[in-house]
């Protein structure tokens, strides 16, 4: 199938555009991607094309997110982070079934895809109802459950080494599965899980291939404790430990010292960067600046809807341009071109997957569809501004159609594969039920 559109943006880490652009697919994959003369005069006369109205783009990649808390949307505003844990947030999962988190996967992913967001990492529990409501969405996710110690479990000796037996088994089950699945491990943060578990859980993904992803520096003083009791920084510590050895995603990443900032790019510690829950939760902007310049992978991530709060990652576009000028205090940072990189190239690399984010050969057919025929994109006078416009005033409302693998999953803003009703009323009945037990 050949999609001939007014404009493809491949995204695969220069600044081209085709204008118009044609991107051929087989089965799951993209084939070829070039000018709609170009492709016709050496394609296959038999291939069928489609017409796309507006500019081609890759599915945006979300690297850091934890879907299921559309349930939790709204609860416990305005707390810094670790309150919100502990007082709001912790005690509510608690009470959380696998149905709920089934529910409250759908809903998002139907957010996700509607905003042409096909990946996203995921960390949370309760992880095959996770699985299963992304591949029922005809989404695409990185799943990596998470050792972490809820409020009223019992916590004695090496307790994360039943989740990691359990995230084994799953992984062992289900990683790859449908093509759309990739499980990774996850260990919530040094705060959270003391250094023996993080060193166990970084071990049980490094011996598989498995994507390594945690919480690190997200607030000034998280590390304190850790400090204190191991002698070096968060960081430090963990790439002394061998915590770092794998294919590590860390998210957030505020509070980095420049031999922090070194030790993630001597051991190729990549970042989930999430510029909107951190001003949310006024925890700090990240030195994605400094972080790029040492040649550290980034890429965007929303983090939960509960402190976002939404799953929109053109919004995590702009603000991390934005952010990342004001803490420099230079203009000049963080180009449209960059930012758009995060969330497409730059963002499948953070996750250690080349073949997502990108319209290239060989990469995984996710597209979105975005209109041009809106004011966002007047004027057009050169293909450098259709990059502009579409950081800086484009926005997920023009995004009409989506494509996962191959398959359409939104036509004309409408998603095709979630039922929206019944995804918002079962959200809505267990948020009420997960909010009436702990109040
Ligand atoms: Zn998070």
């Amino acid at each position: 199938m050949r999609f001939v559109a007014d404009a493809v943006v491949p995204c695969t880490g220069d600044t081209a555009v085709l204008r118009p652009g044609a991107v051929e697919v087989a089965g799951e994959r993209v084939t070829r991607v070039g000018t709609p003369a170009g492709l016709r005069a050496t394609g296959d006369p038999g291939t069928r094309e489609v017409t796309v109205d507006g500019a081609l783009l890759p599915g945006f990649v979300n690297t850091h997110c934890h879907s299921p808390m559309t349930l939790f949307r709204g609860t416990g505003e305005n707390l810094p982070l670790l309150r919100w844990l502990h007082e709001v947030l912790w005690p509510r999962e608690a009470h959380l079934e696998p149905e709920d988190v089934y529910w409250g996967m759908t809903l998002a992913a139907a957010e996700l895809l509607a905003f042409g967001v096909t990946t996203s990492c995921e960390m949370y529990f309760h992880e095959d109802a996770n699985a299963d409501a992304v591949l029922d969405a005809g989404s695409r996710a990185v799943l990596t459950p998470g050792v972490l110690q809820l409020p009223g479990s019992e916590a004695a000796g090496s307790w994360w080494t039943a989740s990691l037996d359990r995230f084994a088994d799953f992984h062992a089950r289900r990683n790859g599965e449908a093509g759309r699945l990739e499980v990774g491990f996850a260990a919530h943060a040094a705060y959270t899980v003391p250094l023996p578990g993080l060193v166990d859980t970084a071990a049980a993904a490094r011996d598989r291939g498995a994507l390594f992803h945690l919480h690190v520096a997200e607030t000034a003083g998280e590390g304190d404790a850790f400090t204190a009791e191991h002698g070096g920084s968060v960081p430090q510590v963990l790439a002394d430990a061998g915590v770092f050895d794998g294919r590590v995603l860390a998210a957030h990443s505020i509070w980095l010292s420049p031999e922090d900032i070194a030790a993630y790019a001597a051991l190729d510690v990549a970042v989930a960067h999430c510029p909107q829950s951190n001003a949310k939760l006024a925890s700090g902007i990240a030195p994605v600046v400094d972080l790029l310049a040492a040649g550290v992978r980034i890429g965007l991530g929303t983090d939960g809807p509960a402190s976002n709060n939404d799953l929109d990652l053109w919004e995590e576009l702009r603000l991390a341009a934005m952010l990342a000028r004001l803490r420099q205090g230079d203009a000049g940072v963080l180009p449209a071109s960059t930012a758009l990189d995060l969330a497409t190239r730059g963002a499948g690399a953070a996750i250690g997957r080349p073949d997502l984010g990108v319209l290239a050969p060989g990469a995984m057919a996710d597209m979105m569809a975005v209109s041009l025929d809106d004011p966002a994109f007047v004027p057009l006078l050169d293909d450098a501004m259709l990059l502009e416009h579409l950081v800086w005033s484009a926005s997920s409302r023009l995004v009409t159609d989506v494509w996962v693998g191959g398959e359409q999953v939104v036509s004309d803003g409408v998603v095709l594969t979630v039922d929206l009703d019944r995804a918002r009323d079962e959200v809505g009945r267990r948020a009420e039920r997960l909010a009436s037990v702990v109040d």
